[in-house]
């Protein structure tokens, strides 16, 4: 019966996603011309199903498991006086912190090649819509989401608000994949998040720009802001990623070779520098 529930949840979910977005996608595409079932369509549903019948749940689990540990660990007297603040505050103070959290959070998985390997596999995709949205390995989805709640779990919110915060960014996250492209007038482009700007956060180069999520202050703070009046070229890796849902799921924990570079004078080789400096980027 929970198992008939969880498909049944699962149809109503990629019905209800594909209506709101795919008649947007048509109105105004970044990428017209681009088909519904366009290449890697089916590996991008299974990513799909694995999140909503496999993984979501997991991941909530853990995410109710940290939030208990740390509610046991932290100084009641530091939950009670952040209780005591205004609500406006306290929700000002969970967004600013969360987006603080992610955007470094997002860096460090472009920059630390173990964290890299993981979220590699979104940054696979070739072609975005709604559904590409949803292409990413189960430990990046944990990563991600721990470092989002961090701060609303240590504030002590309540599980409802966490949730309601989790649905309104998984939907956000959603949208800024999608094929739309719907430029906001030049002032408010720093302040509020677009597919164009997260668009070319999927640019080949991987320190692209654009870590951050709903709004880009953090990326205009930090010097990492990039948004052209153009899409990008091409979406996808600069890598070797193997295709299909399995090979991309065992991939990140596959051992890696490393392969000797030579460098221009003469013949000596050299280490690749993450034997080198420890946990850099590969
Ligand atoms: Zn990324
Ligand atoms: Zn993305």
């Amino acid at each position: 019966m929970k198992v008939l529930l969880m498909l049944l949840s699962t149809g109503v979910s990629f019905l209800f996603l594909c209506l709101v977005f795919r008649p947007l996608e048509m109105a105004f595409p970044a990428r017209p011309g681009q088909r519904f079932f366009r290449p890697e369509w089916w590996t991008d549903l299974l990513f799909f199903l694995g999140q909503y019948l496999l993984w979501t749940s997991l991941v909530i689990s853990l995410l109710v498991y940290g939030g208990e540990w740390l509610a046991r660990v932290l100084p009641h007297d530091f939950r009670t006086a952040v209780a005591s603040q205004p609500w406006w505050l306290q929700v000002g103070e969970v967004i600013l912190l969360s987006d603080f959290f992610v955007y470094w959070g997002h860096r460090l998985q472009h920059r630390v090649g173990f964290l890299w390997r993981f979220h590699a596999v979104h940054h696979s995709a070739e072609h975005l819509d709604w559904l590409a949205a949803h292409r990413e390995h189960p430990i990046d989805t944990v990563y991600t989401m721990g470092l989002i709640n961090l701060p609303a779990f240590v504030l002590g919110f309540p599980l409802e608000t966490i949730a309601a915060l989790v649905a309104f960014r998984g939907i956000w996250a959603i949208y800024i994949h999608s094929n739309v492209r719907l430029p906001l007038p030049r002032p408010l482009r720093v302040l509020v998040g677009a597919p164009e700007l997260h668009h070319w956060h999927h640019d080949r180069a991987r320190d692209a720009g654009n870590y951050a999520n709903i709004s880009p202050i953090m990326d205009v703070l930090f010097g990492t802001y990039v948004c052209p009046d153009h899409e990008p070229a091409a979406f996808g890796l600069s890598e070797p990623m193997p295709r299909g849902y399995v090979a991309q799921l065992v991939h990140p924990m596959l051992p890696r070779t490393r392969k000797p570079r030579v460098t221009g004078k003469g013949n000596a080789l050299v280490e690749p520098r993450s034997s080198r400096a420890g946990a850099t980027a590969e």
